[in-house]
């Protein structure tokens, strides 16, 4: 899990959201079956700052020819 969001703030328990967003890109296609995705960190801090940080893992590599869109 990162330990600060973009914008410096120390991200733990309590101060961050965690999701999922499936994904074929190729960090993720690299996954296991049942894998191809991101975790998403949102940063309650910047929440609270009415800025929107999320963070991705593995980072997101947008594939030149998708079609899909991202986020
Ligand atoms: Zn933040
Ligand atoms: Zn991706």
């Amino acid at each position: 899990m990162p330990f600060v969001c973009p914008r410096g703030h120390r991200l733990g328990p309590g101060r961050v959201i965690v999701g999922w967003s499936p994904c074929v890109c190729p960090p993720c296609a690299q996954r296991g079956r049942g894998l191809r995705g991101h975790r998403t960190y949102l940063c309650l801090t910047c929440k609270n700052e009415s800025i929107t940080t999320m963070c991705y893992q593995p980072y997101h590599v947008p594939d030149k020819a998708a079609a899909y869109r991202w986020p």
